[in-house]
């Protein structure tokens, strides 16, 4: 896996190209250049990658992530970059919302005095343990040599016992049917249906709780804030420049308009199967081998939804969704979350990696839309909308792993999740960091994958 960097470039400063300007390229972007690199970001769109600014009906709609979740490892990335936080997250409310389950609604966390609290007391009180651990698991890389990597992976094994799945862990802890169900929901975390998540996603909600946070002035200044990190830093963000061709034995990237760029190292922020390709080697990606997809709509309302922050919809039956998701077919009823803020609604759709261009006059998609709107009592709503758009598996798929896959490779259970031997460094020069090298790569993994990706290139440099 990792070994030491050549002696040619030990010490001194580095000049860094970073492919991609996501939030991981950008992440470690900030922290690269906080160490004195020479840092150039090639971001073939716009910087932000799945998070990006859209503009609807006269609204700015920050899409893709929506939930802020272990603000902790926030925390770890501002401490190593010496910042104070400007992000000013408030607790959303509601936590994670609540879900829909066949066997009746089941808000998350449950709130004292609901009839499932005290399964809900129970599951939190197996879980605590690990609560400690969970954010130096997130930021510490997977070495069996690590100490802190021991201590928290003990923690974990110590709660998930024998299960390597989400489901096999669910079912052996005989929760209320709807309780349970409601819990599956977030194997989804990792893009996968719970009986190929692993375990760790089953406890999810537990180590969550009510902290689920949103920066006060939307999920998009997150994305300011790191460019504003950058910026302080001298980081070149050069946006709308597409890496055409790597070569790793030179550490030169071929770049969109014909010109070349040779930088002392290079790190990849694209998805590994991207990577791969632009490398010139054979990347093969099965449709049953991929993490969802999905469909993005906001809408901008003419006057506010009576809904909550957050409602979950579940797929009526896991089993069924999953042959779908593995197959490529659409699921007859999709895990649905829906996003309400103001006159801002976010539906967000689980589909199939198939880069299909679901759009909204899709039948699928709208017997989707109606089902979700049947079940939360509004009727019409994103009909009555002043303006609607969607990003479909077709535009995850233009920037992303194929078919639009959010979370990259569906990785077997063993290397998901925090317990992942990643290949963080494919060449000599050549190192590469977020959402498909961070399994469930949401902020807290891409931020951790960040944090460890440096970490691990300064100790090599001493
Ligand atoms: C609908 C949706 C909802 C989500 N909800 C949440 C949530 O609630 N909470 C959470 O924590 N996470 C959530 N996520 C996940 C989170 O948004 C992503 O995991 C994260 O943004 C991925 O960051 P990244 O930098 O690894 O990848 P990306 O954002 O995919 O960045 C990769 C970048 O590389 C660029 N690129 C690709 N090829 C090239 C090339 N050849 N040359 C130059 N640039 C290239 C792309 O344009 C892109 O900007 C959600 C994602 C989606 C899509």
């Amino acid at each position: 896996m990792d070994r030491p960097l050549k002696s040619d470039l030990s010490g001194g400063i580095l000049g860094v190209g970073i492919l991609g300007g996501g939030l991981a390229g950008l992440a470690l972007a900030c922290l690269l250049a906080g160490r004195g690199h020479r840092v150039s970001v090639y971001e073939r769109d716009r910087a932000g990658g799945k998070l990006r600014r859209e503009e609807a009906g006269g609204l700015s709609f920050d899409t893709g992530p929506s939930l802020f979740t272990f603000p902790g490892v926030w925390m770890a990335f501002l401490e190593r970059l010496g910042e104070a936080d400007p992000l000013g997250l408030q607790p959303l409310p509601g936590g994670l919302g609540l879900h829909y389950t066949p066997l009746g609604p089941v808000p998350l966390p449950v709130p004292p005095g609901h009839p499932l609290d005290a399964a809900w007391r129970a599951y939190c009180a197996k879980v605590r343990p690990l609560a400690p651990q969970i954010v130096p698991l997130l930021i510490t890389p997977p070495r069996l040599t690590d100490p802190v990597f021991l201590r928290a992976s003990r923690a974990l094994f110590a709660v998930v016992g024998p299960h390597l799945t989400a489901e096999g862990w669910i079912r052996a802890q005989q929760f209320p049917p709807a309780l349970a169900h409601a819990i599956r929901t977030h194997a989804l975390n990792a893009g996968l249906s719970p009986a190929d998540a692993p375990a760790l996603y089953a406890l999810i909600p537990a180590l969550v709780g009510a902290e689920v946070y949103r920066p006060a002035g939307g999920m998009g200044t997150l994305l300011d804030v790191l460019l504003g990190f950058a910026a302080a830093r001298g980081v070149a963000v050069w946006e709308g420049v597409e890496v055409t061709r790597v070569r790793s034995a030179t550490s030169t990237l071929a770049l969109s308009g014909g010109e070349m760029a040779r930088h002392d190292l290079l790190v990849s922020a694209l998805d590994p199967h991207r990577l791969a390709r632009l490398r010139g080697l054979r990347a093969h990606s099965p449709t049953s081998k991929r993490t969802v997809s999905g469909v993005a709509i906001y809408a901008a309302l003419p006057e506010p939804a009576p809904l909550p922050a957050t409602s979950v919809l579940p797929p009526s039956d896991f089993q069924t969704f999953r042959t779908a998701i593995r197959s490529g077919a659409l699921p007859p009823d999709t895990l649905a979350l829906v996003h309400a803020e103001g006159r801002r609604l976010a539906v967000l759709l689980t589909a199939p990696a198939t880069a299909r261009p679901l759009g909204l006059g899709h039948p699928w998609v709208r017997g989707q839309v109606e089902r979700v709107e049947r079940r939360l009592g509004v009727p019409g709503l994103l009909a009555s909308a002043d303006e609607v758009l969607a990003l479909t598996p077709e535009h995850y798929a233009a920037g992303g792993h194929p078919g639009g896959a959010i979370y990259g490779a569906a990785l077997p259970v063993w290397r998901g999740g925090p317990l992942h031997p990643q290949p963080y460094r494919l060449a000599p020069r050549l190192w590469q960091v977020g959402a498909g090298i961070h399994p469930g790569g949401g902020i807290p993994a891409i931020l951790g994958g960040a944090l460890m990706v440096d970490g691990l290139l300064s100790q090599h440099r001493r």
